[in-house]
């Protein structure tokens, strides 16, 4: 529905965004993803007409959207700040756009009705938004911009002003919201946990380029590259060498470990002698004082470095020393048992396994 083609945008000597393209399917909820600086907004803002890009094009449902003004294209923005109205009620706040197309008043009534019960909030239609908590002024703000029922819906980062908890239930809201009233959702945030928990499918994207677009789990089992290994979730990156590849097996020695076995990525063909990093995610180690390894694990012995106790779980950083120099490996053991939090201590001999 939406294709984003060889978009490029240089300000001054930076170069914001390099030849991006991306496509977006109807009904997705389809997220940009990426530390700051790295382009979503001015992706964003190109898309809702606010930035025109250098080159390339942007079409919708098959047509360049470039030439036209952004009140003309059917998409809308949601920002962090909410942008409305404190003079008007919510109910006029939410009328504002039916009345700059000239909807008439019955009409109003009834689409700001349907809205205000979309995003669940039907009895604030005459509050004033000084009266409301930052996550209902938000949900005020989504019904505003759904109210035309645009094509298209950009965010931009519109958790980011809520404290943790009421970001995680506007999150739930956000998936139940776009699935009841089925408009593509275009989300711009740097926080990797709410791009996994709310997209259909993510753009992760690094300096003004797309590193790797994929669903969620994807991106988390499969990263294409260093960049998005480590920017999505917890992961150990240890730095080796191409030994051997044979089809299904991989042989690469890691600096400090020596020579591992790894299972042959389809997607990204190795040659010997090619630098590589093994990506080791922290809930995939096995960690004890004694531990038997499996027949499919290799198994090294280490010591507790340091350790960080975070209620569900503690994070343990191992120093493992095999060929002399030391290799700093973080595991995650689960705190679900009475007393496990105690299991280990700083300085305590301990065994470590994965695949
Ligand atoms: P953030 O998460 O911090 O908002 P972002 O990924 O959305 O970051 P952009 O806002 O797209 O990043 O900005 C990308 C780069 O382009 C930044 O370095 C920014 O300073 C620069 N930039 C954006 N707009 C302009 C402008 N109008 N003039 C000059 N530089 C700009």
């Amino acid at each position: 529905m939406l294709e984003i083609v060889n978009v490029s945008r240089r300000f001054g000597d930076f170069q914001a965004l390099n030849e991006v393209s991306l496509q977006v399917q109807a009904g997705e909820f389809f997220t940009l993803l990426g530390p700051s600086g790295c382009g979503k907004t001015t992706l964003l803002r190109s898309i809702a007409g606010f930035d025109t890009p250098d080159s390339g094009d942007i079409l919708l449902d098959g047509k360049s959207l470039l030439a036209l003004p952004p009140e003309k294209r059917p998409v809308h923005t949601v920002f962090q700040s909410y942008a409305l109205f404190p003079h008007m009620t919510v109910a006029d706040n939410i009328a504002f756009p039916l009345r700059m197309s000239g909807v008439g008043k019955a009409e109003i009534e009834r689409r700001v009705a349907d809205v205000l019960e979309d995003v669940r909030l039907p009895d604030k239609a005459k509050h004033f938004p000084e009266e409301l908590s930052g996550g209902q002024r938000q949900r005020i703000a989504i019904a505003r911009a759904l109210v035309n029922r645009p094509r298209l819906l950009l965010l931009d980062e519109p958790l980011s002003a809520l404290d943790a908890k009421l970001r995680e239930q506007m999150q739930i809201e956000l998936i139940n919201l776009q699935k009841e009233v089925g408009i593509t959702f275009v989300y711009v945030t740097h926080d990797q946990g709410e791009a996994l928990a709310l997209s259909h499918r993510i753009a992760v994207m690094n300096k003004g380029e797309v590193s790797q677009i994929d669903e969620p789990s994807l991106l988390y089992s499969s990263p294409k590259n260093r960049f998005v290994a480590d920017f999505i979730g917890q992961c150990n990156l240890l730095d080796g060498k191409v030994v051997s590849c044979d089809g299904a097996t991989t042989r690469i020695t890691i600096d400090g470990l020596g020579e591992l076995a790894v299972q042959s990525n389809p997607n990204i063909p190795f040659n010997v002698g090619d630098d590589c990093a093994l990506t080791l995610r922290p809930e995939k180690i096995r960690l004890a004082k004694s531990v038997a390894p499996e027949s499919d694990e290799v198994h090294f012995p280490g010591t507790v470095h340091d350790m960080l106790y975070l209620g569900d779980v503690t994070v343990y950083i191992i120093e493992v020393k095999r060929d002399g120099h030391p290799v700093l490996i973080e595991a995650l053991l689960a705190n679900s048992a009475p007393g496990r939090a105690r299991l280990l201590d700083t300085g305590d001999a301990v065994e470590i396994c994965w695949p």
